[in-house]
């Protein structure tokens, strides 16, 4: 019982990667005394795919290299095919493969092994993806291949403290967290544990936090520390994880959609940000390359490969070391690693299509987690958290897991009020989302 409860209350947080439902709830209490005023960014320069092409050609030193990325390009879903994917540094972890296996919703241990003999280098997972299922796939698979360990970058998360309202977290819970994560992976350690979705800067200097981490790492259970950011006051905690100097990775939310919005276009350059990261020695791993995605296999998107245009477009920018890439299945990995493997011809029309269908078709649904709305919302509904739940149901297959997230927001958080609400969220979104009449349709949705 105890561990269905835990199950639902670990939900991903994100479609492509993300956090437990819970911490929104926690965040909104910060949001509430906090600053709004931390949303902005500035538009990269245009690198051509070419231009990438040989700076990772010349990284990648010689022409045998050469050849095995065009041997990656898998022949059959069910084959495992040898190949060897472009790799750039990852700060002081040394080498990374492009694409980083995102393995939030990953139930095959064969498909990690048909990942590896492509050149994947990197698996990201968590203790809350699928309830600790990722972790355990990953686990049965490294069971199976002792080998592979020591070829790898794997990384899990905190498990944050739920119940604590500093959300902090609790220094001995996080040291068992990851005990228990590194049971389930089969191994004794992981290369990078992060502390996960902070949305907020005092998580960023947290003693508890680095306490747990130094314990850790002195009985060699890890070896970096990391940070992953993907709402709030995102901008901010990436800066201040840069500066801080203890965080060897940083994997944030960095997309095409996002880095190309009004909203985003103002007061932060993430250039300048990552460039500094670079310099640092500190990692950058993209994340949610497809900005939570709506259905691209509607004829608008006919013929346009958005989501290998995606990260072709991630990986213009050098000083990002990797794309990490939810996989579920064979296809999927197929098409990523093809996606860095070659293509690129009508990047710019797949990209334009999708940013184009966001800002107009979509718009008033749209959610980018910026949780603006949050502190202004007089019930506290998890107007994110809830609209990711509907673009889930709707766009991405997940009818089943989207229902049972909703469920497990307690009732006060689920989107019950909002039909009768006066509506002080009105024309709060930055990015034009109607927040009732979209909560208004997810809750019929998502309560079938
Ligand atoms: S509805 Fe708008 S304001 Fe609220 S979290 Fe989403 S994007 Fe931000
Ligand atoms: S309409 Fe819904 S989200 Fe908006 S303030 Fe009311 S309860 Fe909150």
């Amino acid at each position: 019982m105890e561990d269905e409860k835990n199950k639902l209350n670990q939900e991903p947080n994100s479609i492509e990667d993300g956090s437990n439902p819970k911490e929104s709830i926690d965040r909104r209490d910060f949001l509430k005394k906090a600053s709004l005023a931390t949303i902005g960014g500035i538009s990269l320069p245009f690198i051509s795919f070419n231009s990438l092409k040989a700076q990772e050609d010349k990284d990648d030193e010689d022409e045998d290299t050469k050849k095995d990325n065009k041997e990656a390009e898998p022949e059959s879903k069910n084959e495992d095919s040898s190949g060897s994917l472009a790799t750039r540094d990852l700060g002081k972890l040394g080498k990374v493969s492009v694409i980083t296996f995102g393995g939030n919703l990953i139930t095959d241990s064969n498909v990690i092994k048909s990942a590896l003999n492509m050149g994947v280098t990197c698996i990201d997972t968590a203790p809350g993806y699928y309830g600790g299922q990722s972790e355990e796939t990953i686990g049965k698979f490294l069971k199976q291949n002792k080998d592979a360990r020591k070829k790898i970058i794997l990384s899990t998360k905190f498990k944050i403290d739920d119940e604590d309202p500093a959300y902090g977290g609790d220094e001995n819970k996080m040291f068992s967290s990851l005990e228990k994560s590194l049971k389930r992976l089969n191994t004794d350690y992981v290369d990078i544990v992060y502390v996960h979705g902070v949305g907020g800067i005092h998580r960023v200097t947290n003693d508890k936090l680095h306490a747990a981490f130094d314990k850790a790492k002195k009985k060699g259970m890890v070896k970096h520390l990391g940070i992953t950011c993907f709402n709030g006051d995102m901008k901010a905690v990436i800066k201040k994880a840069v500066e801080d100097g203890r965080f060897d990775v940083i994997q944030f939310y960095y997309n095409y959609i996002r880095r190309n919005d009004k909203y985003e276009s103002k007061f932060f350059d993430y250039d300048k940000v990552i460039s500094k990261a670079k310099e640092k020695k500190i990692g950058i791993i993209a994340s949610e390359p497809f900005a939570g995605g709506f259905d691209v296999t509607k004829p608008d998107f006919k013929g346009k490969d958005f989501r290998g245009a995606s990260i072709r477009w991630i990986l213009k920018n050098e000083n990002i070391s990797s794309v990490s890439v939810p996989i579920r299945n064979y296809n999927e990995l197929e098409q990523y690693v093809k996606a860095v493997s070659g293509g690129g011809s009508n990047d710019e029309g797949a990209l334009s299509s999708y940013q184009k269908a966001v800002t107009e078709q979509w718009k008033h649904s749209y959610c980018r987690a910026c949780d603006v709305c949050l502190p202004v919302c007089i019930f506290n509904v998890a107007v994110p958290d809830i609209l990711r739940y509907r673009a889930q149901f709707e766009n991405f297959g997940m009818e089943k897991k989207a229902i049972l997230s909703y469920k497990a927001l307690i009732d006060q958080n689920q989107a019950v009020y909002c039909e009768t609400c006066s509506e002080p969220c009105k024309h709060v979104c930055p990015f034009g989302v109607d927040i009732k009449p979209s909560l208004v349709q997810a809750h019929k949705l998502l309560t079938l």
